[in-house]
Formats: C-alpha cells, structure tokens, sequence
C-alpha cells in the first residue's frame, strides 16, 4: 500500500515548489487507496511560526489536497509535529549510540570554529575532525553522566562508498569519505531533519519519498542513517528545481513582479485559481502523457507516473499560468463562477447581488484571466457610474458637435424601441451608423462611455439590456447634456 507524505518545516510561507511537491504525493496516494501524511517539521524551534502552519494547512486545502492523516486529522501515528516526537528520536539516537553508528561528541563551538577556519585556509572541504569519534565508551558515558554538553554525530564510515538509488536519476556514488559526520541530535535534545526524518518515516510506513532535491546532497546519508537502523528504504524521488522566469537561476521570491506571486494565498488572493495552480505546477517537472494540458485532479491522478517525473530544472512561466487560469474560468458553470467572484466584489467594497451577477457572468466569462478582473469589467453594473467629459464621449476623427448629433440620432432610436433587448437594439443602431457615415465602433463607442461610463466594457447591447432601459436613458440624456455644454463652450469661443 502506498504510503506518502508531505513533510513541509513551518517557517515560511507556502509557495509553488511545496505546492508541487504535496500534488505529487497526492497524485500517487490516491492512484491506489493509499495514505498522504501531513507531517509538520518543527524541529528548528527559532524560525517555526504559528502563522506559517496555518498557511500550510489552509493553502493544502484550497488546492484540494486534503491529507488522510496529520494535524487536525489525527491517524494512528499521531502526534504529526515532530516537536511533540522528540523522545522517540531520543530512543533512535540511542539505539545507534549503542550499535556503534553514532557517537557523542563534546567538542566546544569554539573549537569547531578553529576547526572550520583552520580548513578553509588550507581549501579543504569543511567537515568535523573525528575527534571525538574515537572516545571509549566508558568515557563519553561519563562525560555525559557528569552533565558536559555534547551532541549525537552520526558516525559515517570512512572508506567505501555509499549507493543510492533516485527514482528519477538512478544510482548515485559517493566515497564515504566525502560524507561528514552530520549531527543527529543537537545538545538541547533536539533530533536534526536527518534523523528525525528517517525515524518518521520508517514509523509512519512511507514507501515513497518525494521531496525537494535540495536533499540529493545528503540523501547517502539519509541512506546510510536508515541502514544502520536496517530498515528497508522507501523509494526516493527529488523533484527537480524551479528556475526564474528568465531560466538563469534558481526561482525566488525577488524574481516576480508586483502582479505575480509564488505564494499559493498570494495567487489566490489575486484571482487565480486552485484548478490552474495544480495543473501548472503539475507540468513542472512532470509529463503526463495527454493531448489535454488542463487535467484537473482526477485526470493527473490517472495519468501520475514516477517515470514520467522529470530531474531537469523547471523554468517557471507566468504567462503560462494566466493562460491556464483563463482557460480554467471558461471551464466553470456560470453559478460556480458567480461564487467564486463574489468575494472579490466584497474586497473592492462592492456589494454585488449574487443574482444580478449571475446574469453578468456570462458577459465577462470569455474576458477574464484572474477572478479579480471581473472588478474592472463589471463593477460598473452595481456601482453609480459617473458622468463622462465631453473629450471621453467624442471619438477621435469627430467633433462633439458630430458626437452630439449621433448620440441624439441613437437615443431618440433606442427611445422608440418596444423592446429593450440586443436583438431588438442592435441592427438599428448599426443602420443609423452607416445613414451618418459612422464605423459602428465609433457610435457604439459614444453609447457605451455614455451607458458604462467606460471605453471598454462588457459587450454593450447585453450590457444595457441588465442596465435597464430607464437607467441607460438617463445615462444618454446626462451625455448629451455634456456634448450640448461642450458645444455652446466651442460656439462661445
Ligand atoms: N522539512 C523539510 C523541508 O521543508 C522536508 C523535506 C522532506 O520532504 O523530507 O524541506
């Protein structure tokens, strides 16, 4: 059965790669009627913050992927923090301090400093001397029983080598003697990732590792550190990198402009959505072996395949992302669409009646790439419009006086119209523009400042039609009074 988690440190905001990465072990969860663990690591008690679990957990749920066990959840491996773990990693470390894969080392900071400092001048790689590596047990027992402080090491081998086996790169060798001896516990008590990882992942039965190949230069570690237990291995998977835009360089938060974001809450905030998020992510660093680019969760866990991961660094593109967010839009039921636009109306300060937005939707569905958009296209239908100047409501190439004696031509004709529909207004309006010698997008133009208050808006005829008659006749007759002022101003002078 399989087995997978998501692992993330609570330290920061949750962005794109972590977004991946729990989509991947989601994918392959659900493939089977597997598990995907939440599992928060909260070792590095300095940097983890409240505010960074909670985003984790509410952007896992925005995007779908709800975890079957973890904080919240519970499951039979609770508690999921690894804080409220650490006497478990305690009783490992001892285990290995007992096999002889681990030693106590009592080495002061300042001695590690000359240490380093001493191998730096001489350009050697910086790694710890071994010096207490050799003690005899009886002595670190008694170092340790008299209260000196000290840290568990994980006592690598010094010759050999170690293989590794990557799912997406294959075996990977190392000579041991390029491994440090990392340390497992620090002298607070704490476990390290390196052991506390392994420890969790062995007791919470993970057969798939599927994580950031940030890890690739420790993982013969890892490996090592799971073998001295002799446990099995799970099946390791690092995901590749995502590079900047540009493709030089790794991504981070300093490469995105002011209307793009690598932050799932932030890109939600923003109008995109969690469909788009997915399915972009998703194509990062895999290929899922179908026509359509835009597989909705369903279709990416039908298609997951860990061969089809991808090790090659991942160029991210935003352009991309807004095209799948459009495409994903005019895939919605307009009484979806409506919902989900809702609260961006209630941000802009816009009490938008759900009911009247409904018969909007399906105007500014084609048009919209973010939900936010749907503020600039359709506010005007629940706020007073304001009036326009004389400039706004003369196209170019007319006068306002030719402006005038068109708008006057158009509203006396929508004025007798019986019906107020764009079956009913449009052909009229398109004759009376070829009788004055107009393009229709010049008199449509003056029609829609006067109506919309705007130059671009949602397809005018359909628009007026939820306007209303009354509101739109006003709305003419408040332009042609501006045109007529307008245009004594220019006989005045
Ligand atoms: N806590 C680690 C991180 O956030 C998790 C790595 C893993 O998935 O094992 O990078």
């Amino acid at each position: 059965m399989t087995r997978v988690r998501f692992a993330p440190s609570p330290t920061g905001r949750f962005h794109i790669g972590s977004a991946r990465t729990a989509l991947y072990n989601v994918l392959l969860a659900r493939q089977s009627s597997g598990q995907f663990i939440l599992r928060i690591e909260d070792t590095d008690t300095k940097r983890s913050t409240p505010e960074s679990l909670a985003e984790i957990q509410e952007a896992l749920r925005w995007l779908g992927l709800q975890w079957d066990e973890g904080p919240g959840v519970g499951g039979p491996h609770a508690p999921y923090n690894q804080l409220a773990r650490r006497e478990l990693y305690q009783q490992h470390a001892q285990l290995l301090l007992d096999n002889g894969h681990a030693y106590r080392c009592f080495c002061s900071a300042e001695r590690l400093k000359a240490v380093r400092e001493q191998q730096q001048k001489a350009k050697q790689p910086t790694r710890y001397d071994g010096t207490c590596r050799e003690l005899s047990r009886e002595e670190s027992e008694r170092r340790a029983a008299a209260g000196e402080p000290f840290v568990i090491r994980f006592k690598t081998p010094k010759d050999g080598s170690t293989t590794v086996r990557d799912e997406l790169r294959g075996d990977i060798t190392v000579e041991n003697t390029t491994i440090d001896d990392y340390i497992l516990v620090k002298t607070d008590g704490l476990a390290l990732y390196h052991l506390a990882a392994m420890v969790d992942d062995h007791e919470m039965g993970i057969t798939h590792v599927l994580r950031g190949s940030e890890w690739l230069g420790t993982f013969p570690l890892h490996a090592l550190i799971i073998r001295a237990f002799g446990w099995p291995e799970p099946k390791w998977c690092h995901l590749s990198v995502f590079l900047k835009p540009t493709g030089k360089g790794k991504m981070s938060k300093r490469d995105v402009t002011s209307e793009q974001s690598i932050y799932a809450l932030e890109l939600r905030d923003m109008g995109y959505l969690p469909e788009a998020i997915n399915s972009w992510t998703a194509l990062m660093g895999a290929s899922f072996g179908a026509e359509e680019e835009l597989l909705d969760l369903a279709g990416m866990i039908e298609r997951f395949k860990i061969a089809n991961l991808n090790p090659s660094p991942a160029r991210v593109n935003f352009e991309k992302l807004d095209d799948f967010n459009g495409k994903w839009i005019r895939r919605l039921g307009i009484t979806d669409l409506t919902g989900r636009l809702l609260p961006f109306f209630a941000k802009a300060g816009i009490d938008a009646d759900p009911a009247l937005l409904e018969r909007i939707v399906p105007l500014i569905q084609p048009r919209l790439v973010t939900l936010d958009d749907a503020v600039d296209f359709a506010g005007l239908f629940f706020r007073e419009v304001p009036a326009s100047t004389a400039e706004a409501l003369t196209p170019k190439g007319l006068t306002p006086l030719q402006a005038l004696g068109a708008l006057e031509a158009a509203n006396a004709l929508i004025k007798a119209s019986t019906a107020f529909t764009t079956e009913a207004l449009e052909p009229p309006l398109r004759t009376l523009a070829e009788t004055l010698g107009l393009k229709p997008g010049q008199l449509f133009g003056i029609i829609r400042q006067a109506v919309t208050g705007q130059p671009v808006s949602p397809p005018l005829f359909e628009s007026m039609e939820i306007i209303g008659r009354e509101v739109v006749l006003g709305r003419l007759e408040r332009a042609e009074a501006t045109l007529r002022g307008a245009k004594s101003e220019e006989r005045g002078a």
